[in-house]
């Protein structure tokens, strides 16, 4: 119920104004954002590759209303890969095609994604396709499958809370796109997805058999500790064994767990979030762990 609540206190504006212009409420979520300028997310992105991971950037803001903001967006995305390109840093990005126009026309996304996608290439970079709240995975996929033949450097992201996702995948795999698979982080119907973490276990297992046995491009995206052990052990069972495969992990989250993979030299992908609209991802980070809560109201009270 809690995880509920706070799913839908994630998406209420008002609130988000109130927390975002607090200080303290800025400090705290330090825990799971990398700042709010490029420079400190440059930073820790150093700082991550120097203990032997890479990373991908988000630069925080979800759907957009106008088209001038769309754009704005892309350029935004555009100036990160040119300034990654300046520093040399190990970083591809995370976007969300409603950050750049998805919810307003599908045509002009598919053009900011294009310039993405092409400023990307150009300096031999990477862009995730994040994937958002159902209404929006349908466009997503049909988008990213018809980008994807002229832009090998775009990848997808499969949600296996969804019940859709098997066929997904195994389309994916069919066009050997690079997928990154994760739990799901939104509120959906059970008409939709599967409601018991048992299920959504079951079936991201299910989706990683068929992701590691087709050899395609793949990012174990979790902090499950069972998740990650039968995905080493697919691993080890595949005959497909140069099938390139990391993990990916969240900034702030099970950090010990990040070391040791890279100690045990496996690929290891940090997911680094910064910018001043941090709040619904803040917001889902407390949703996933509620025990999270009790880091912030122990903040919140100067301990
Ligand atoms: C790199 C990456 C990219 C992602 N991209 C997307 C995306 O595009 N779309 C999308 O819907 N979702 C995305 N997610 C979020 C994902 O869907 C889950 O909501 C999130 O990862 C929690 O699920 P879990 O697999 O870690 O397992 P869970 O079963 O939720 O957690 C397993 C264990 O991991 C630890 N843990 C999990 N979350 C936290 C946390 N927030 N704080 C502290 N400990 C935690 C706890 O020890 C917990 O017991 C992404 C996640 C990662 C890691």
């Amino acid at each position: 119920m809690l995880r509920g609540i706070l799913l839908y206190l994630s998406e209420q504006k008002r609130l988000q104004n109130f927390i975002l212009r607090r200080r303290l409420a800025q400090r705290v979520a330090r825990r799971f954002v990398a700042g709010e300028t490029l420079d400190e997310a440059i930073a820790v992105t150093r700082d991550l590759n120097s203990r032997g991971m890479d990373v991908t950037l988000d630069h925080l803001g979800e759907s957009v209303e106008r088209e001038d903001q769309a754009i704005m967006a892309t350029d935004d995305y555009i100036a990160i890969l040119d300034r990654v390109a300046e520093e040399g840093v190990r970083t591809g990005i995370s976007i969300k095609l409603t950050q750049i126009g998805l919810a307003i026309d599908q045509g002009l996304c598919r053009d900011n994604l294009k310039r993405i996608a092409e400023a990307a290439r150009r300096d031999d970079n990477f862009v995730r396709i994040d994937m958002e709240a159902s209404e929006y995975v349908e466009s997503t996929l049909t988008l990213f499958h018809e980008l994807h033949q002229e832009y090998g450097n775009l990848g997808a992201v499969i949600q296996s809370y969804l019940r859709r996702s098997e066929r997904d995948v195994r389309k994916l795999a069919a066009s050997a796109a690079s997928v990154r698979l994760c739990k799901g982080a939104y509120q959906e119907p059970e008409k939709i997805a599967f409601q018991k973490k048992s299920e959504v276990d079951e079936n991201y297992v299910h989706l990683l058999r068929i992701l590691i046995n087709s050899g395609s491009p793949l990012a174990v995206a979790t902090h499950d500790s069972r998740m990650i052990e039968s995905a080493k052990q697919l691993m080890r069972d595949t005959s497909n064994r140069d099938a390139p495969v990391e993990f990916q992990m969240l900034y702030g989250v099970r950090r010990d767990l990040q070391a040791l993979l890279v100690e045990k030299g496996y690929r290891m992908r940090v997911y680094v979030p910064y910018g001043t609209e941090w709040y619904p991802y803040f917001m889902r980070r407390m949703a996933e762990r509620p025990a999270n809560l009790l880091f912030v109201l122990r903040a919140l009270g100067g301990k």
